[in-house]
């Protein structure tokens, strides 16, 4: 399949404003390529060079792919730069370039989507002495022969923001439709991408072996299982009602979770984090332990990595564990803050599957698994029959530092990529009215009036994630909570993956001044939830009029970006929903005399 022809799809979803469209058009260019196009071609429309996991980041920085450009077109750094202020878009900015270059185009033979694919990995691989000068060399090369739509996209590829805003289940929706003609199939499609977390394999799997391949997939070591996620209750008595009567209640550490897969053979330790990204070189002290701590030939666990300081007994705030991802010096943070890993779950052991047994099962095993109190230790549980046993517990671990509790069910699965009621979480900010945060999605953002004129920002609009529609709604525009360096900051980012139009996963009745593609989640406090005609939030109809749910007086905390979350993971419509009938109900108990 010819770049060429992977370019015009490019360009046809992104002017489409439907996200059924966007399946079509998708399925439509998978359908036309080769079984061994179509990994490169899922990772490239990812606008990935690989799987997350394996840590090869495309993301050139802006002044190298200016340079190329400039090399490519003939034209200087500084008209480069110049057009780029105008269209705000350095793809744009290649295209127009291109369009109207001062040097004759290589001439060529056209390029295949693969190869392109394959250079660009070689680029973003190269390192050491020189590379710099090198990757000019090498994207211009390619820039040079390409034409003006070839230019718009590769140079969006190596800078990491294709824009186009198709997610993953948009992606696994087409493939569904490539292999059955319908989308139901997407359901199978899933299950093996929650134990696998690689879009590629899974089209490659389909393409090579078709839906009994999919219908075979089982958990392997060093390809991370999309993580299980908690619903939310407010009291211990509908936890326990919910439980059938009878739970494990476990601490809830604030700290990073982490996934690690261990085979002591090759002495190999990999470390994903929620978001399936590798964090291994993060945490010296979790590999280490990790192969001297635990029993056993190879296994899969996972856990909470989180700042514990031994002598006051006190953990650390979740911002001080990240600080590791941020700072550089890995060596000196983890002498001057230890991390250590509550070990919560066991997922794979000596090649074999755990997912489907029991929680009971899969902790007792945890048990013989990991029995030190050193580096690696298991969380804290008890097992609860009465709502009593399940406050005392929460007051105790809360009076430690700690966040709250993970209700567990004993019989149940692990749900891999599901936020289901067979885990619940109760937070110590739940009872009473909505002091709980929300993650939410920014989907748009307005210039600045009066003071913040000069910054160029104003405010965002964000929206919460409906997973069943595989849509983001919005639910409020933010203004409150930034610094003057946050303002700035978010306006360099939103400005890389803004859009002409409203993106097609994009379900919003206000306009902002800029939409921008799905991508980065925030985390808001608001006084209350409360119901809005404005937006598209779990709207639906009452007494005659459609309304959503909106946030009232929203503001950003937690200092910007959530860098661990996607925006599927961002707060979803139904638990939207459910909180806001919580907060009603509070409400209520709090009016009754
Ligand atoms: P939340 O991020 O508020 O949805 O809460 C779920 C998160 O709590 C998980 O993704 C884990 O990172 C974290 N967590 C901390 N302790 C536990 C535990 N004992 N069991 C499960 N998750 C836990």
């Amino acid at each position: 399949m010819l770049f060429e022809e992977v370019a015009k799809y490019y360009e046809k979803l992104e002017g489409i404003s439907s996200r059924l469209g966007m399946i079509d058009i998708l399925t439509e260019m998978f359908k036309k390529a080769k079984k061994e196009e179509m990994k490169p071609l899922i990772y490239m429309t990812q606008g990935m060079l690989a799987p997350p996991f394996e840590g090869i980041e495309i993301g050139i920085a802006e002044k190298l792919a200016e340079e190329s450009i400039a090399i490519a077109t003939g034209y200087s750094k500084e008209e480069v730069e110049k057009s780029f202020k105008k269209t705000g878009d350095l793809g744009v900015t290649a295209e127009q370039l291109m369009a109207q270059s001062k040097l004759k185009r290589m001439t060529k033979e056209k390029f295949e989507a693969r190869e392109v694919f394959e250079r660009m990995k070689k680029i973003a691989q190269t390192s050491g002495e020189g590379s710099k000068e090198a990757k000019i060399k090498e994207l211009a090369e390619l820039l040079a022969s390409s034409s003006p739509l070839e230019a718009r996209y590769i140079v969006r590829f190596a800078l990491g923001e294709l824009r186009l805003g198709v997610g993953d289940a948009t992606i696994l929706e087409a493939l569904s439709k490539v292999a059955t003609g319908e989308r139901s199939f997407k359901e199978k499609l899933e299950n093996a991408y929650n134990i696998c977390s690689d879009l590629g394999t899974i089209g490659e799997v389909l393409v090579e072996q078709g839906m009994k391949g999919i219908e075979n997939f089982k958990v392997s070591l060093f390809k991370p299982i999309r993580p299980a996620l908690a619903e939310r209750l407010p009291t211990a008595e509908e936890i326990l009602e919910r439980m059938g009567g009878k739970c494990a209640v476990e601490s809830k550490y604030d700290g990073l979770r982490a996934q690690v897969h261990v085979d002591k053979k090759s002495k190999r330790v990999e470390i994903f984090s929620r978001r399936l990204e590798r964090l291994t070189d993060m945490f010296p002290e979790i590999v280490k332990a990790a192969l001297d701590e635990t029993k056993g030939n190879s296994l899969i666990f996972e856990g909470e990595a989180i700042s514990y300081d031994e002598i006051t007994g006190q953990f650390r705030p979740f911002q001080e564990t990240i600080q590791r991802k941020r700072k550089h010096g890995v060596e000196e943070k983890s002498e001057e803050l230890p991390l250590h890993l509550f070990a919560f779950d066991l997922l794979y052991y000596n090649g074999e599957d755990y997912l489907d047994k029991p929680y009971e099962e899969r902790r007792k095993k945890l048990e013989e698994v990991i029995q030190g109190n050193g580096t690696i230790r298991l969380a804290d549980r008890i097992i609860a029959t009465t709502p009593q046993e399940i406050d005392r517990y929460f007051e105790d671990v809360v009076s430690n530092g700690l966040e709250g509790i993970v209700a567990k069910d004993l019989k149940a699965r692990y749900i891999a990529g599901a936020r289901k009621f067979s885990w619940i979480k109760m937070k110590r900010s739940y009872k009473g009215e909505l002091t709980d945060t929300v993650d939410l999605v920014i989907v748009g953002y307005y210039t600045g009036k009066g003071s913040r004129a000069e910054f160029g920002f104003g405010g965002l609009l964000a929206a919460v994630y409906n997973d069943k529609k595989d849509m983001f709604e919005t639910i409020t525009k933010i203004g409150t909570g930034f610094t003057e360096q946050m303002m700035q900051d978010f306006k360099k980012m939103l400005e890389k993956i803004k859009v002409e139009k409203k993106p097609a996963r994009v379900d919003a009745l206000i306009e902002p001044d800029f939409w921008v593609v799905p991508k980065y989640v925030i985390t808001v406090k608001a006084d209350e939830i409360t119901k809005s005609p404005m937006h598209t939030a779990g709207r639906h109809e009452e007494n005659g009029v459609e309304v959503g749910y909106a946030l009232r007086f929203p503001r950003i905390v937690g200092g910007g970006i959530r860098e661990d979350k996607s925006p599927e993971e961002a707060t979803t419509t139904k638990e939207i929903i459910e909180m806001f009938n919580q907060q009603r109900k509070t409400k209520l108990t709090d009016a009754a005399p």
